[in-house]
Parts: C-alpha cells; sequence; structure tokens
C-alpha cells in the first residue's frame, strides 16, 4: 500500500532545534528551469582566513561511488561578487578550483547555474517531475567550510513541488517561500540527499521504536511494493541482530525513480527504483537484495570503514586496498541475510556465489590481480573491474571469499564464532570505541582473534591472485563446489 507524504514535514520537525549560532556559510538551491534540468545555487561566504584570497573547490567524487567524475562540467554562468555587488576576477586552477581576491572579512557572493540531466544515483537530477539534490556535486566548498560547523541550506519553494525530503538535515523552519535546513557539518550535509517533487511513500516500520521509512518519487503501487517494507522490516531487524545496535535516529530509503543504482548514506540509502517495473518474484528478490545491500552498508562502510576512507579528501580518489571489505561483504551479507530471513531457498543462496565464480573465475584477470588490488584500482580499472578481462570485480570475489572465512572461523572456533562476530567486533572497537578506521592489520587481527590462526592462509587469497582452494574451505562445513564446461567456460555448482 502507498499513501501521500502528508505529515513527512513534520516529522523531519522532531528533535531539530534552532542554533543561536554564526553558520561558516549559506547555500541557497532553487529550479531555474525544469526543461533545461537547470538549478541555480547562491552561496554567501564570510572570510574569515587571514588571508585576502580564497580557494573554492567542487568535489571530483561523491562518497559511495568511488570513481573520478567531472561534476564541474555542469557548471554554467560561474560569478564571484563582493558586497558591492563588483565582480571578482578568480584564478581558474583546475576544472574544480578556483582561486578569488576576497578580503579578509569580506563576503563573497558566488552564483552559478548547474545543468543536471543524467538520471543517475551518483549525480543530481532535475526534470518537470522530481528533483534530486545530491550536495556533492553542486555545491562549492572550501576549507573553512569543510573544517568549520553549522551550514546553512535554504531551498526555494515552487508550487509545482509540493514536498521535499532532506535526508540527514534539520528543517529549522518554512515559510511560503523557503524550507531553511541545517546541517553540522560539510560532510554531513554531501552526505545528505534531497528530494523535491510530488513524493509518496511505503508504509513506516519501527524496530525498537527507530522509524524505518521509504519516500520518493514515482513509487508505484503492484503487490510486490505492497510486501515490501514487511520484508525490509524482517531483513533489518536480522542485521540489527548482527551488530546489536542501531546507530540512528531514523533510516530512509530515497526513491529516486527509474534509473540506474543505489549509493549509502549514514542514515539514508538514495535508490533508484520503480516498483511498477517489478514484474515477477526474480525481480523482486532482486530488488529486496539491493535495497539490503544498501541499508547493509549504514554498518559496513559508513561505520565500519577502512582507515583511508574518512575523513574524505574530495579533491583526489581515496585510495584504499579493503573495498572487497566494504563491498564484497556488503554483498555477502545481502545474500546471507536474505537466505537468514527465508526470502532465498538454501540454493538460491548458494547459488548467488556460484553465479560470482561463473564470472571472475572465467576471466584472465582471476590470475593477475588480487582483491586487495582491485579495490585499490577501482578508480582507475572502473566501479566493476577492468573490462579488458585483465582484472576482476571485488563485488564478485569479495563475498566468494567472504563465504570461505565464515566457514573457516565456524570450523576452527568449534562453532563459537562466525563471521558476524569479526564484523560486530569491528564495529564495537573501531566505530564505536575508537571513531575512526581500521587498518588491514587489524582487521586481520580480529579475524584470526575469533577464527584462530588457522585462517591465516585464507589471506592469500586477498593479496595475491593465487588460485584458490576453494573446496578445502566449503567441505569444512560440508559445501561441495564443482563445475562443468560449456563452450570452454567452467559453470560452478555450489551445493550442500
Ligand atoms: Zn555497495
Amino acid at each position: 500500500m502507498r499513501k501521500k507524504i502528508f505529515g513527512l514535514i513534520s516529522i523531519v520537525f522532531l528533535g531539530t532545534h534552532l542554533h543561536a549560532q554564526v553558520n561558516v556559510v549559506d547555500y541557497t538551491i532553487g529550479v531555474k528551469d525544469t526543461a533545461k534540468h537547470l538549478f541555480h545555487i547562491e552561496i554567501d561566504y564570510v572570510n574569515t582566513t587571514q588571508e585576502d584570497s580564497v580557494s573554492f573547490y567542487l568535489p571530483k567524487w561523491t562518497p559511495g561511488y568511488y570513481q573520478i567524475m567531472d561534476f564541474a562540467a555542469s557548471i554554467r554562468n560561474l560569478k564571484f561578487e563582493n558586497n558591492a555587488k563588483e565582480t571578482l576576477e578568480y584564478i581558474l586552477v583546475d576544472s574544480s578550483h578556483w582561486i578569488v581576491p576576497v578580503k579578509k572579512g569580506e563576503t563573497v557572493h558566488i552564483g552559478y547555474d548547474m545543468l543536471e540531466n543524467k538520471n543517475f544515483v551518483a549525480e543530481s537530477y532535475v526534470d518537470g517531475n522530481r528533483a534530486y539534490i545530491l550536495p556533492t556535486n553542486l555545491f562549492l566548498y572550501n576549507k573553512q567550510i569543510q573544517f568549520g560547523k553549522n551550514i546553512r541550506v535554504r531551498v526555494l519553494k515552487d508550487p509545482s513541488w509540493p514536498n521535499i525530503y532532506g535526508t540527514g538535515l534539520s528543517l529549522q523552519k518554512t515559510d511560503a517561500s523557503t524550507w531553511d535546513f541545517t546541517a553540522n557539518t560539510l560532510d554531513d550535509f554531501y552526505d545528505s540527499p534531497i528530494l523535491l517533487g510530488k513524493l509518496d511513500s511505503l508504509p513506516t516500520f519501527y524496530i525498537h521504536g527507530i522509524a524505518h521509512q521509504f519516500v520518493g518519487y514515482d513509487l508505484g503501487n503492484s503487490q510486490y511494493t505492497q510486501r515490501l517494507m514487511s520484508d525490509m522490516k524482517k531483513i533489518i531487524t536480522q542485521a540489527i541482530d548482527i551488530f546489536q545496535d542501531i546507530p540512528y535516529q531514523k533510516y530512509v530509503f530515497l526513491g529516486i525513480g527509474e534509473g540506474r543504482g543505489g549509493i549509502e548514506h549514514l542514515n539514508s540509502s538514495s535508490v533508484s527504483f520503480s516498483g511498477n517495473s517489478i514484474k515477477n518474484e526474480n525481480d523482486y528478490k532482486r530488488v529486496l537484495s539491493f535495497l539490503t545491500h544498501e541499508y547493509f552498508h549504514n554498518f559496513n562502510v559508513k561505520r565500519i570503514r577502512p582507515i583511508e576512507l574518512g575523513p574524505f579528501d574530495y579533491q583526489t580518489a581515496n585510495r584504499t586496498r579493503q573495498l572487497w571489505i566494504s563491498e564484497g561483504l556488503s554483498v555477502y551479507y545481502e545474500n546471507w541475510l536474505l537466505y537468514k530471513t527465508g526470502i532465498y531457498s538454501q540454493e538460491e543462496f548458494l547459488n548467488t556465489f556460484a553465479d560470482a565464480m561463473d564470472i571472475y573465475e572465467n576471466k584472465p584477470g582471476h590470475l593477475i590481480q588480487s582483491l586487495a588490488s582491485s579495490s585499490w584500482n577501482t578508480w582507475s580499472d572502473g566501479p566493476f573491474g577492468n573490462l579488458s578481462d585483465t582484472a576482476i570485480s571485488y563485488y564478485d570475489k569479495g563475498p566468494v571469499v567472504g563465504l570461505l572465512f565464515d566457514c573457516a572461523i565456524k570450523y576452527y572456533s568449534k562453532g563459537k564464532f562466525s563471521l558476524e562476530n569479526v564484523m560486530r567486533a569491528l564495529y564495537d572497537q573501531y566505530y564505536k570505541k575508537l571513531g575512526r578506521g581500521f587498518t588491514e592489520d587489524e582487521f586481520k587481527n580480529i579475524a584470526t582473534h575469533y577464527g584462530t590462526k588457522k585462517i591465516l592462509p585464507l589471506f592469500e587469497y586477498i593479496n595475491t591472485a593465487k588460485e584458490v582452494d576453494y573446496n578445502k574451505y566449503l567441505n569444512l562445513l560440508g559445501l561441495k563446489l564443482n563445475y562443468t564446461l560449456q563452450n570452454g567456460k567452467k559453470i560452478f555448482h555450489l551445493t550442500n
């Protein structure tokens, strides 16, 4: 069942309070021309540095999509002005870096349009029906804004855009012309997509009193959308059980319409979604699996994270050898959680691994590139591995290695522990206690703590491209792997 989002605005009001502090920056955004896919942005910034010039930047990537992008190519009519409305001549250092002569203590007004016509989850988008605002694509920043506090974000109203959902932002006030939000820091703002338009919602569910919502554009209405939230409740309950904690005040799936992909955030995920395109049970399970993956990231990558993934440098590739943990193990747990809740049969669960092996074991790259190296090189290889077959994707090999770890830890700990203990320990130790990411050695120490030193040979399957002896570990739990040859390709079969 779907309903209109009456009352969403009042939900956003809950738990907010007015800030008396000075804002480090005021951002304003409005839709300029829906037919031309244009936003207009204005920024007011007071130069609080001791310099008479300020470097402004636009991010070159957005967290969750580990590729250098050319967001600055969307900028039109960029203008920097002083208080007297005089145009300030800037120096363009590179495509996303401007040095602007602003005297210390003076205000600079920045105005520009952004052309956003690509319907893709890692980029903002506007048309006649909705506006998806992904702040990393759109808003210039500087070092003072990045490390300062109190970001004010004003969204201009338009009669054809009745609803707004600002994930992660606090709505301070609204009147006939604007919605006024605040974010504590720039990282919080950049992690908070906003959706404008005629929005719908699916029924909210609560776990330990915490609301889980699905809000979006064009959600559709079918037997599948009606079941979706009760199935997601089962899955998310199991995920929370792994960590024994709910780290957010509210979680929302933000449905941005039909399109490609999803991006995780601390308390939300932006998901390409159209309920009416779910035609059968297989489509439906694929959607549940996709939503589970994005949800699981709130634990695994937004909170449990490789040490290199934060604080972010938005100007360059933030390379790590451990994306296989953030992405590959999120795929492992998306499969595991669907199995644990009975949505996947055991056969369907095991087939997910055989299907992944079919992909990477048939690529020459499986003997060339390690999991660690595929993590490191994703910035140049592309999000799913190098298409020239000299690489692999951590989305494929990562969950299979996750399964081997789970088998080995369960067996060598005599059934006392599993990979879940490793995930929970990473969460407790590095997110909750130390408030930082973990190193490769720290991951290894925690994994061997639960799985004993007998699991050490498994690390060769992370750090080298050595042929994997799957059955050595699968057999420990009674699983068997074999393959048949079809047209020269290996087709894998994983059975119990
Ligand atoms: Zn992912």
